[in-house]
């Protein structure tokens, strides 16, 4: 089956938007004193048709991200997935973990000892260990995912200690800002957790990746310390839903 990629703008917007993306993450790896390729660049597929995460991962995407478990099973087998990693980054139920595990290379939306637990007895089961990123609620918002700061420092000694899991490092959505020093200061925020965990050389926990940046703040994102962004809309155009 080959698509008439000439006859949809959609293709070559992508294209275009990938160049863009590239080049600023460039930018801003190097105004932060570190190179592109310290900058992993995920494809945020969420609502995105196979046929435009196919041509994403035709122009040199290796690392996709989805939000719900079911959308990524129903469209992963028509994806050119050899060699692309897969993360989960949105968040999960304690009833979705067993069809999740294995299927993705890592999920970054742990916020819960709980969570944690299930995802490690599943994981065990199938033999495995799996890759998590502990996500933060860096704002403390009351409407938001993630594990609240007050719980952190115990909760991730606790998930240190589960078979079945181990902890890659942070990840975090800050609330909406206008005011960029006030988005940079949850950034910064979570680069200095990032760093003192890492330095406490924890057993079963190897700090070595801090997810954070969007569409909107990727650049800043990167500027503040993050080594992962992950991007939807910038890439593939606007979404119906979020
Ligand atoms: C949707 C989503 C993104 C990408 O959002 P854009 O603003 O479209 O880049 C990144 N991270 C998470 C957790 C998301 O849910």
């Amino acid at each position: 089956m080959t698509e008439n990629i000439s006859n949809d703008p959609r293709f070559n917007a992508i294209e275009e938007n990938y160049k863009v993306i590239r080049e600023n993450i460039e930018k801003s790896a190097s105004v932060s004193g570190r190179s592109a390729q310290d900058i992993k660049f995920m494809a945020v597929t969420k609502t995105v048709e196979p046929k435009y995460i196919n041509h994403a991962l035709s122009l040199g995407i290796d690392l996709i991200g989805e939000n719900k478990v079911q959308e990524f099973l129903s469209k992963k087998d028509e994806l050119n997935l050899d060699g692309v990693e897969k993360h989960l980054i949105g968040h999960l139920q304690s009833n979705k973990v067993k069809k999740i595990v294995g299927e993705v290379d890592m999920i970054e939306s742990v916020d819960s000892v709980d969570i944690a637990k299930e995802i490690g007895k599943q994981s065990v089961k199938a033999g495995l260990c799996t890759d998590i990123l502990l996500e933060i609620n860096i704002g403390g918002e009351e409407s938001k995912t993630g594990m609240d700061l007050s719980l952190l420092n115990d909760s991730l000694y606790e998930i240190a200690e589960i078979d079945g899991v181990k902890i890659k490092g942070l990840m975090a959505v800050p609330p909406i800002c206008e005011d960029k020093v006030k988005l940079r200061s949850y950034f910064e925020d979570m680069y200095k957790l990032y760093v003192d965990f890492r330095s406490k050389n924890i057993d079963n926990v190897s700090m070595e990746i801090l997810s954070l940046g969007m569409s909107s703040d990727y650049t800043d994102a990167i500027e503040c310390g993050s080594n992962l962004v992950r991007v939807g809309s910038s890439l593939f155009g606007m979404r119906s839903y979020r």
